[in-house]
């Protein structure tokens, strides 16, 4: 069957946007609804004639700070034993948080291919920002906008390159 691709990250970092995106969907929901829990989310997605499967986890979590922790990495979890490739999403307006740095730990040590995507980086000036999340241990970061679709294109490249 074709690969699979996960989105991983901590809420709010736009990884339904990005699914949105890249499946040309509306199916992921986007925002901040209280109380709303999804599981995860299937598309297919289509870069230079190529499709893949991409799922998107975590879904609309709950505004309950106990629940974050446990409900991303049990979804991160999900994700890394049936994904081929992975794209960890950060915001880019945003310093690193603790869950970013235990997330990026939890995807390395699986040994999949990831790559990460460095979002809401709508202009070059913050961009410019995105290498400051080489701290987290990747060789490249992928400054992007899943909002406009800026950079979208460099990070399909690169992950369909080991799929
Ligand atoms: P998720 O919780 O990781 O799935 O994040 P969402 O996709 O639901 O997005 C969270 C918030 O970030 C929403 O208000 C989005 O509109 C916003 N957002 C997502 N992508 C971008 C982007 O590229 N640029 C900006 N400025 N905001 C974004
Ligand atoms: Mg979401």
């Amino acid at each position: 069957s074709e690969p699979l691709i996960a989105i991983c990250g901590r809420p709010n970092v736009g990884k339904s946007t990005l699914f949105n995106r890249l499946t040309r969907t509306r199916r992921s929901i986007v925002g901040d609804e209280p109380g709303i829990t999804r599981d995860r989310i299937y598309g297919e997605v289509e870069w230079q004639g190529h499709k893949a499967r991409l799922v998107d986890t975590g879904g609309v979590i709950p505004d309950d700070e106990a629940l974050i922790p446990s409900e991303i990495f049990r979804q991160a979890q999900v994700a890394l034993d049936e994904a081929d490739a992975i794209v960890m999403v950060v915001d880019g307006r945003s310093e690193i948080t603790a869950p970013d740095v235990e997330m990026a730990r939890l995807l390395v040590r699986s040994g999949k291919p990831i790559f990460l995507a460095v979002n809401k980086m709508e202009s070059a000036a913050v961009a410019m920002e995105a290498d400051n999340f080489r701290t987290l241990g990747f060789k490249e970061v992928f400054p992007v906008s899943a909002e406009h679709g800026t950079g979208v294109g460099d990070l399909l490249d690169a992950v369909y390159g080991v799929l």
